[in-house]
């Protein structure tokens, strides 16, 4: 009889014990299962945070460049010299790609070589003398490839040989190199190096940079030459007549505003109708373009050299006074007569001389006119002395009348001012001109 409660709570308490513990394995499974369900859920938050920040570093990115490239386009689209372009190209580029070190490399003339133009972050001798050779490393591949290489790519460097002149030997680690191109063909070479950002990302925008070099280097040729006609000598290249006198209407409002002085010399060849008679007429024009290039190349770039027409030139000095423009003037005649000017189809060369007259403002006139006629005068003057020779004009007194007597007018193709002025001209007694002839 007292063992049947015990039996009935013997069995509540297993039943009981039962229950728990289904329980608790059933819990034990269900936090188990919550557990790795959160664990995975973290991982795929931490996966989507990832993803976030990349989305905003590419956003950031990709608003920083398009804030950048409007400006650097409105920039390369600007009216400026040719080789104001790469400097830019080299700034915007530096700024851009936050690089250590970019510069634009250019052939060097005559080699296969090239030099750094313009660079930042290179040593400073190493613009115009620094040579590296363009068929080399990753500045090589770029070149022949005609696009963008970058360090990344797997034939940057593969294969290719490096001497002591290539950019990798001089420890420049390109991440880019980019042909730029001009009129002509390649112009020259963007070189990035540092850049700390993804460069698969960059590299289009590496591409556009040079692109737009590119264009701002070609319209700058195009415009360049278009002004070119307009203001050159069809035969020489120098100023035709009518834009030297121009320069020389604002030359003599500048060396009057500054108070300084300005030298005209104008010279002719000697005895140049002797030349188009044994040689022929394209054969003088060869002497008139080889003469032309002489007097260019011992020219300051400071001054003007035009053509006046035939056979006749000019050189405007600028800031020179008597003695340094005479000075010029008589090494030019010297050089020019001892030059050996080659006529195609000759095997001797010929030589020629020429006879010139040397005007100075503010002492021989105080403009335009009266300069052009004293240098005349001179040139006249060193005609009627025998030639190759050269004339100063005559100096004005400081009451108004000149030093040495009045000299006989040449026949000169007259220039459009003085075309309208002809008639003052014709004129002895025109104030202007001659009022202070004694
Ligand atoms: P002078 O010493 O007095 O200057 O003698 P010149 O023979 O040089 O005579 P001048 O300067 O008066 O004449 C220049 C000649 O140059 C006249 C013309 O036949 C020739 N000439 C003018 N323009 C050109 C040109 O564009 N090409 C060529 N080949 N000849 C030209
Ligand atoms: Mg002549």
């Amino acid at each position: 009889m007292d063992a049947f409660p015990f039996l009935i709570a013997k069995t509540a308490l297993l039943i009981l014990a039962a229950a728990l513990i289904a329980e608790y394995v059933i819990r034990r499974r269900t936090l188990h299962r919550e557990a790795l369900e959160n664990a995975s859920n973290h991982q795929q938050l931490s996966e989507y945070s990832q993803e976030l920040k990349t989305l905003k570093k590419n956003l950031v990115r990709k608003s920083e460049i398009a804030e950048a490239i409007p400006l650097i386009a409105k920039k390369m689209t600007e009216r400026l010299t040719q080789d104001a372009f790469p400097a830019i190209a080299v700034r915007s580029a530096k700024d851009l790609f936050h690089a250590r070190q970019v510069g634009f490399f250019a052939p060097v003339d005559d080699s296969h070589d090239f030099t750094l133009e313009v660079g930042v972050g290179f040593p400073p001798d190493w613009q115009g003398n620094i040579r590296i050779k363009s068929d080399e490393g990753i500045l090589g591949m770029a070149l022949e490839k005609k696009t963008v290489i970058a360090r990344v790519d797997p034939l940057s460097s593969s294969g290719r040989r490096v001497s002591h002149q290539s950019l990798e030997h001089l420890k420049v680690t390109p991440d880019f190199v980019a042909p730029v191109f001009g009129v002509s063909g390649i112009m020259g070479a963007l070189v990035i190096a540092g850049c700390p950002l993804p460069l698969e990302e960059e590299r289009k925008y590496v591409s556009m940079l040079a692109d737009l070099l590119s264009i701002a280097l070609r319209n700058a040729t195009l415009i360049d030459s278009g002004i070119t006609k307009t203001w050159a000598d069809h035969l020489t290249g120098v100023s035709n007549r009518l834009h030297f006198l121009q320069r020389f209407e604002s030359e003599i409002r500048r060396a009057e505003n500054y108070g300084q002085p300005l030298a005209l010399f104008m010279f002719d060849i000697d005895e140049f109708k002797n030349i188009n008679d044994s040689y022929g007429h394209s054969a003088g024009d060869q002497v008139i373009k080889k003469l032309a290039e002489i007097v260019r190349q011992n020219t300051r770039s400071s001054d003007l050299v035009g053509r006046y027409g035939g056979d006749e030139f000019m050189v405007l000095m600028t800031s020179s006074n008597k003695e340094q423009s005479q000075m010029y003037a008589d090494n030019l005649r010297e050089k020019i007569a001892g030059a050996d000017i080659q006529i195609p189809g000759q095997l001797d060369p010929i030589h020629l001389t020429i006879s010139g007259g040397l005007a100075v403002f503010p002492t021989n006139g105080l403009s335009t006119t009266e300069l052009l006629h004293e240098a005349d005068s001179a040139l006249y003057e060193a005609k009627r002395m025998g030639r190759n020779k050269l004339v100063l004009a005559q100096s004005m007194g400081l009451d108004g009348t000149m030093i040495g007597g009045n000299r006989p007018k040449r026949e000169l193709p007259a220039p459009p001012d003085r075309e309208r002025e002809s008639a003052g001209e014709a004129d002895e007694s025109s104030p202007k001109l001659f009022s202070n002839k004694g």
